[in-house]
């Protein structure tokens, strides 16, 4: 076996050093003005952000999660009415809608880009559908216009979840800015991440907006003047601080991302291991990975890099790379209509077979901007030598 220096699944600390004077006096501005909650750091990050997201508007909140919360909140979504979202996500996009007492419905997702199945949306859809929830999941956009039409149709919104995705664009057009509101994250395991939670919400008319802010301060009006009711879905002054330094970097990150995805394209390619799934979506190949689709016409920023084994393979392999050290991450290990807590709505196993292989099959590598060629190498070299020695 060759020896490999162990590689973590993300690693912050470079970028840290490499912006630590920049952020430290960000930071210290704030502690010295002593103004925490909201105020004028806040509210330039929220210009810089709908700006770089092609939103006329950007509302910062507590995290990516009160994001969607709060979204769903402005559109008065409650009992009896329901949104039709993929079966494949982080929880908290089927979680947002459940808290507000609302049903979601799932759809199937593609193979190859993990997104939403656009042709399972209209049959999933019923007269008390209000909300097409649409994630763009990796970093990939998700085919909006065949969303967008259905909605015009059917006269229903359009939420993005662009949690994973600031800066995709697909046909030239940037998450978040299709959809009536578009909800993002800071989470710091996202391309843009600050010292803690955080999240944005982009809209596209005034009335959205105004309604954005006051549902993420109690529904307040006017100061203790509270039309609806609210809650408390701030974000704070020291991580807007630090999301604004770190805005300036975020194109060049994501382009070392998009390198590092080329990257694994070639090495994987030159050792001869990219397999292709059958139609459905299955790897049948024992000896193969099947690389994440590209979608054409689109900028996928690799928020993650996620391949796919055959399903009886894959727990020998992670069990050889958490061996040596190589950082990897099942996205997401049961799919959302799976879930205990959704148990209710009803949907049986073999409900979403993509979404259900996509589970059992893949798995996240390392892709973050400061990774190393020789980093990769290992990833691959670690995965090329289980492969063969499991197949053998
Ligand atoms: C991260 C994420 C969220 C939630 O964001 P938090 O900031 O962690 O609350 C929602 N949806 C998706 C797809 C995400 O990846």
């Amino acid at each position: 076996m060759t020896e490999i220096t162990p590689v973590p699944l993300l690693d912050l600390k470079p970028q840290y050093r490499a912006l630590r004077d920049e952020i430290t006096a960000a930071v210290t501005a704030v502690m010295e003005s002593q103004h925490f909650i909201l105020g004028p750091e806040v509210e330039a990050l929220e210009r810089e952000v709908a700006s770089y997201c092609a939103c006329p508007h950007g509302v910062g909140v507590s995290s990516g999660t009160d994001a969607l919360l709060v979204a769903l909140m402005a559109l008065d979504l409650g009992p009896g009415d329901e949104v039709v979202t993929p079966a494949y996500s982080f929880f908290a996009t089927a979680g947002s809608v459940a808290r507000l007492g609302a049903k979601p419905l799932f759809v199937d997702i593609e193979p190859g880009t993990f997104n939403l199945d656009v042709a399972a949306l209209e049959t999933a859809m019923s007269d008390r559908t209000r909300v097409l929830l649409p994630v763009h999941l990796f970093g990939q956009m998700a085919d909006m216009d065949p969303v967008l039409d259905l909605a015009r149709r059917h006269e229903v919104v359009v939420v993005e979840d662009a949690a994973q995705a600031i800066g995709a664009e697909e046909r030239g057009r940037r998450a978040g800015s299709l959809g009536e509101l578009g909800c993002f994250s800071f989470y710091p395991t996202k391309n843009l991440g600050a010292f803690g939670d955080g999240g944005l919400v982009t809209a596209q008319s005034d009335e959205r907006a105004e309604q954005l802010r006051q549902l993420r301060n109690h529904g307040h009006r006017d100061k203790y003047y509270s039309a609806t009711v609210g809650g408390n879905f701030r974000l704070d002054a020291l991580q807007a601080a630090v999301l604004r330094v770190k805005l300036r970097h975020l194109d060049s990150w994501s382009e070392a991302r998009q390198r590092n995805a080329r990257r694994y394209r070639e090495l994987f390619a030159d050792a001869d291991l990219v397999a292709e799934a059958a139609a459905g979506g299955e790897v049948r190949e024992r000896r193969g990975v099947v690389l994440p689709a590209e979608r054409g016409d689109c900028r996928h920023i690799y928020n993650q890099f996620v391949v796919s084994v055959h399903r009886d393979t894959r727990p020998g392999l992670l069990e050889d790379l958490r061996r040596r050290g190589i950082g990897h991450e099942i996205y997401y290990p049961v799919p959302l209509h799976l879930q205990e807590c959704f148990s209710e709505l009803g949907y049986a196993e073999g409900s979403f077979p993509v979404a259900e292989l996509a589970a059992r099959q893949s798995f996240a590598l390392p892709i973050y901007p400061e990774l190393t060629e020789e980093q990769q190498v290992g990833v691959v070299t670690a995965i090329a030598e289980s492969l063969g020695r499991r197949a053998a």
